[in-house]
């Protein structure tokens, strides 16, 4: 398993070139995965002959289809958007071109990032390169089973609730989510604007930390981007041993018991770098998933009123001008999109608002709230990053609540605005399962470090070698 700078290495010396490498990467194009909406093979040679010497010079990198490149199509997973090709890229694609990363295709999703499992795309289900009768998670399933399966060394997801950090854990990654503002959703399609931050999906840390150099950072295209200063988030080496991290009791409920034993060894190993642990409560732990549905549900139905048939995408036409705005949406969007965009309406309606939208809203204050006061007592956070390895393909298609069950780890980060991070804590059968890290406002570069010390410790080595190697 090499990191980016390992390859970096190799290139100077001219024992890969970044040809090679790529080459390495579409032969592992594995059709069965179904991981790629879009392979942009001649994006990716063109971006070999510029001449760059960036951080990310010569990498192939996968984005996830709700992110634009100029010229590429964007399909968000949907037949609404259909036909549709942006005139311009988000700030992050044109960041990483800026340091010599290519792209090497757009990857799968559930329809515009609603979903835990990458099975709800109007382009069919994504496998888990593991097991391919099982998920790879979602939303950014394709993004994962990318990186995992080899065919890219590093992708870029979304993560309204989970999507980054989910589908990692099931593949075996690093998945991080950025405090909200951190990186610039410029060029992002919006699903829940207050929650949606661009992700980073690595098989290790060093590689996470790099790509996060290039894509944080203010933008002045958008207004939610921070203009704090980024840290330098390629030197991961140093923990303090003075640091607490806490173990929230509430998300050890209701978990796989092998998930449990899992994260319990991580701790172990934490506290043997001299490292202390306290056990803290969030009591609030229990209202993450509803709330989350109320707000994110709310802000899609908003969201998605402009894909209408008119401006751009999927057009029906109908007898009258609504019609062929209802014939439009109807023809565009999958079933499970179509629930939450009424689902959303309906809170957002003047007889339901105070009853569920202003409601979720207090309790988001009050998450956020509880999670401000175990950080006066804690540095960071230590939980399962899912409460099971990745469930079989079918298997909760028909029960969207159920399909919400793994919100209830990582959608607090998105509520609060929180940095987390998830990565390998070991396998489960032949399934690999993740552990997070949730950290304070802008410490990613705690966050990571913490997984680096983990990644450096004998055997976890070999584990990750046995998971991830090429
Ligand atoms: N699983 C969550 C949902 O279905 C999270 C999605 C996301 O983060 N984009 O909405």
């Amino acid at each position: 398993m090499k990191t980016i700078p390992e390859y970096q290495e190799l290139f100077k010396k001219g024992e890969i070139t970044p040809t090679g490498l790529l080459t390495n990467c579409l032969k592992k194009i594995n059709p069965s995965l179904n991981a790629y909406i879009t392979v942009t093979e001649e994006l990716a040679r063109k971006g070999l002959k510029k001449d760059s010497k960036g951080k990310l010079r010569g990498i192939p990198i996968a984005v996830k289809d709700n992110i634009n490149i100029k010229g590429v199509p964007t399909t968000c997973a949907s037949n609404v958007l259909k036909g549709f090709i942006p005139p311009f890229s988000a700030t992050v694609i044109e960041r990483i071109e800026k340091n010599g990363g290519i792209f090497i295709g757009k990857t799968n999703l559930d329809e515009f990032g609603m979903g835990s499992s990458t099975e709800r795309s109007y382009y069919g289900p994504t496998k888990n390169p593991f097991d391919e009768t099982k998920v790879p998670g979602g939303s950014s399933g394709g993004s994962a089973a990318a990186v995992s399966s080899g065919s890219a060394v590093i992708s870029l997801g979304s993560d309204t609730g989970g999507s980054v950090r989910q589908p990692a854990s099931y593949c075996g990654l690093v998945g991080l989510k950025p405090t909200y503002g951190r990186v610039s959703r410029y060029g992002l399609v919006a699903f829940g604007s207050s929650l949606d931050q661009i992700g980073i999906i690595g098989r290790n840390s060093v590689d996470v930390g790099i790509m996060l150099e290039v894509i944080a950072g203010y933008d002045p295209k958008d207004s939610t981007s921070s203009k704090k200063e980024i840290d330098d988030y390629s030197d991961l080496n140093e923990v303090s041993k003075n640091i607490k991290i806490g173990i929230p009791e509430e998300y050890f409920k209701h978990i796989d018991p092998g998930v449990h034993s899992s994260v319990m060894e991580i701790k172990r190993r934490i506290e043997k770098e001299g490292i202390s642990f306290k056990s803290v409560s969030l009591p609030t732990t229990g209202y993450i998933i509803p709330t989350y549905q109320v707000i994110s549900y709310a802000e899609a139905s908003s969201n998605l009123a402009r894909y209408d048939g008119v401006r751009y995408g999927l057009r029906k036409n109908g007898e009258s001008f609504h019609d062929t705005i209802r014939k439009s949406r109807d023809a565009g969007f999958l079933p499970e999109v179509k629930r939450r965009i009424l689902v959303g309406t309906f809170v957002l309606s003047s007889e339901a608002i105070a009853e569920y939208y202003e409601r979720a809203d207090l309790i988001r204050r009050l998450i956020t709230q509880e999670f401000n006061e175990v950080f006066r007592e804690v540095d960071y956070l230590l939980t399962p990053a899912t409460p099971t390895p990745a469930f079989p393909i079918g298997e909760r298609t028909d029960d969207p609540i159920r399909m919400h069950v793994p919100d209830r780890m990582t959608a607090g980060a998105n509520l609060a605005g929180l940095p987390a991070v998830v990565a390998p804590a070991g396998m489960i059968g032949n399934l690999p399962i993740g552990y997070q890290i949730i950290g304070k406002p802008f410490d990613e570069k705690g966050i990571l470090s913490i997984v680096r010390l983990v990644e450096k410790m004998a055997p976890f080595e070999g584990f990750l070698k046995e998971v991830r190697d090429e």
